[in-house]
């Protein structure tokens, strides 16, 4: 498997893709197949997506952040709207908000775990509050049952940034399965890739309806529906909608990384219990907290780095493993230390405290399929050397 760019000298990259020979050869296929856009493969993927999720509906858009947007626009949220969202999350859970007008409200993470703290939701909501966006960080999911609970109280509904969590279960039931809608990502580095891509799920019929809809300029007939029938030129422009539909190139990747999705899972599950494990005997080194009652999709490994215990910063940690030929990266620097939040929305690092400090401590290992076990050992003993010293 060769890494590129930057990481080919790393001798453990923080991420190599898995894309199969027989992935590549679908895909040369359906270029053959001189159906480029969306059209046969797209609906294939759907359909094979929401059987892998349980979900009633499955609508492909190209990205997680088209997805977060379209269920903002789908559920009318706009100017003097609040959405509440945590601010240890990636740039769009929050720029989708602002996107249709509306102004994300951030809130704090709980400190073991670094999902959004239910307690913290509900001080954040006010009358003006429609919905709340968690991220099911890493691959972890939320504390749903509390959130739904807070959410239907307060009338506002639930999009879960579930970037991170294919293939992930809350109490038994699969992300994506629930009444809520769900965004998945297929960035190159998430945990079923198709390049660029994302997934919409939802149980409601109209939403499905809409969405598939805005997501391809709006248009009542999309031409892959269009092709058969007769008059097959016409097409009725329902409300204006977005440039957000998934090609059937990247669903045919997609269609082969879900054949494989159960393996992929099982390795990254090995590789946790591999890190955990070895992370046991590296003082000031500690994993994120695992809850019960969840399956965890293992999108993220994220160690917190005490340098009180170790003597290293967390910067220094990280220089000193990518010295040794280790990748690794940081998720995230939270939204309020960023110049527009800080400066234009005027958030402060003491608002949201548990956020602040873990962002000085955090650093998300090697986590990929194919990482060979020796190496993934590799990574802990010299985090190890390099914290001991
Ligand atoms: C990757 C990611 C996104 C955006 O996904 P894209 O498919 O790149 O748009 C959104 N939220 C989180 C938490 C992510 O990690």
């Amino acid at each position: 498997m060769a890494a590129s760019f930057e990481e080919q000298a790393l001798k453990v990259p923080f991420f190599v893709p898995d894309i199969s020979e027989s992935e590549i050869d679908a895909v040369a296929a359906t270029i053959r197949s001189n159906w480029l856009t969306s059209g046969p493969k797209m609906a294939e993927f759907q359909s094979a997506f929401a059987e892998a999720v349980q979900a009633k509906h499955a609508i492909a858009v190209n990205s997680c952040t088209a997805a977060l947007h379209l269920a903002l626009v789908e559920a009318g949220i706009g100017p003097g709207d609040e959405v509440i969202v945590p601010s240890m999350t990636f740039a769009a859970t929050a720029a989708t908000v602002l996107h249709v007008g509306a102004r994300p409200v951030l809130v704090d993470i709980e400190p073991g775990t670094f999902l959004i703290d239910p307690d913290a939701v509900e001080r954040a909501a006010t009358t003006r509050t429609r919905a709340v966006i968690p991220v099911h960080y890493g691959g972890q999911p939320c504390e749903m049952d509390s959130l739904e609970a807070i959410a239907s109280h307060r009338n506002m509904i639930i999009i879960e940034d579930a970037a991170h969590a294919f293939p992930a279960e809350y109490r038994g039931r699969r992300i994506g399965s629930s009444s809520n809608v769900a965004c998945f990502s297929f960035y190159a580095n998430k945990t079923l890739t198709t390049g660029e891509g994302g997934m919409l799920t939802t149980a409601d019929d109209e939403i499905a309806e809409r969405v598939s809809r805005l997501r391809l300029h709006g248009l009542s007939r999309q031409a892959w529906e269009r092709f058969s029938v007769s008059k097959s030129w016409d097409y009725d422009i329902a409300e204006p909608g977005y440039k957000y539909n998934l090609t059937d190139i990247a669903s045919t990747i997609g269609l082969g990384q879900l054949v494989r999705a159960d393996d992929f899972w099982k390795k990254r599950q090995l590789l946790a219990e591999l890190y955990t494990d070895l992370l046991t005997d590296v003082p000031g080194v500690e994993p994120l907290a695992v809850l019960p009652n969840r399956k965890h999709a293992w999108h993220l490994f994220v160690v917190q780095v005490d340098s009180q215990i170790t003597g290293v910063d967390r910067d220094t940690t990280i220089d000193r493993l990518n010295e040794a030929g280790i990748g690794t990266s940081v998720h995230y620097r939270p939204l309020h230390m960023h110049s527009y939040y800080r400066d234009v929305m005027g958030y402060r690092p003491e608002d949201f405290p548990v956020s602040t400090a873990a962002f000085d401590r955090i650093i998300s290992l090697p986590l990929w399929p194919g990482l060979d076990h020796d190496l993934a050992s590799a990574v802990i003993e010299t985090l190890a050397d390099i914290t001991r010293s």
